[in-house]
């Protein structure tokens, strides 16, 4: 025989009156349900966390001829970070990148463009010296980068400059020849990044040294028009650098 509606609801009342109490009973005044949150990106990592990770690296095998890592240089909250091949001799000795002959000239461009090499960050795909100055190979590359990349985080700068062909073809992911990609910007994540000829490649080939001048001219120009605080990233300001 079909129940009487309102008995019916008067018994689910009296129910839910009873669990209620209960619940109240046991310290449950109401039950908060909340959206699960979505993670909050995750801060970008400081220079200091970058290079604490990396420690004594063991990652690839140029780390049985090194002298030491050469880990980067300069303001870790740079607009421009000029990003080179692997360290030479000289950096392999000092610990520190460009400071050998294509260094000094490297120096000089930047003091040309109304810096110093303290206000520019200066660093390498690679971060030890391989054998005779070869060019980085692939697993040395794949093995890096990772720090490369987590460097440019911490420091989310403006505007990239990219020096030669491995350094360029490893960031933009192409084989294409420096030759053809030099003197225009690429997108690199955000950011603008601007490839020009390596200082060791204007050592060997001085009349190509009004190119680069060029492509400096061009990014200075971008530089000024994109004004001081348009970088992708401000470095985290509890970040005093490493080496
Ligand atoms: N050449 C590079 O590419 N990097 C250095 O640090 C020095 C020379």
């Amino acid at each position: 025989m079909a129940r009487e509606p309102r008995a019916e609801l008067r018994e689910i009342i009296g129910e839910v009156r009873a669990y209620l109490e209960a619940q109240r009973e046991l310290g449950l005044e109401y039950t908060d349900v909340k959206w699960p949150e979505s993670p909050a990106p995750a801060p970008p990592p400081t220079m200091s966390e970058v290079r604490e990770e990396l420690g004594e690296c063991t990652r690839c095998k140029l780390h049985r001829h090194r002298t030491q890592i050469v880990f980067g240089v300069g303001n870790p909250k740079a607009r421009l970070v000029f990003v080179g091949e692997a360290p030479g001799a000289d950096e392999d000795a000092q610990g520190e990148p460009f400071v050998g002959r294509a260094g000094q000239l490297l120096t000089k461009i930047i003091q040309a463009m109304g810096m110093q090499r303290e206000d520019v960050y200066i660093c390498n795909i690679i971060k030890c010296r391989p054998p005779n100055n070869r060019t980085p190979e692939s697993d040395e590359i794949l093995a890096c980068s990772p720090f490369l990349l987590k460097q440019l985080q911490a420091i989310g700068p403006q505007f990239i400059c990219a020096l030669g062909g491995p350094a360029t073809q490893t960031l933009l992911r192409t084989k294409e020849p420096i030759s053809r990609l030099r003197g225009k910007f690429y997108d690199f994540h955000g950011i603008p990044l601007l490839p020009t000829y390596h200082t060791a490649f204007l050592l060997r080939n001085p009349h190509e040294k009004k190119t680069v001048w060029e492509d400096m001219k061009l990014l200075l120009r971008e530089m000024e028009r994109a004004g001081p605080n348009s970088g992708v990233g401000a470095a985290r300001s509890d970040d005093r650098g490493a080496r």
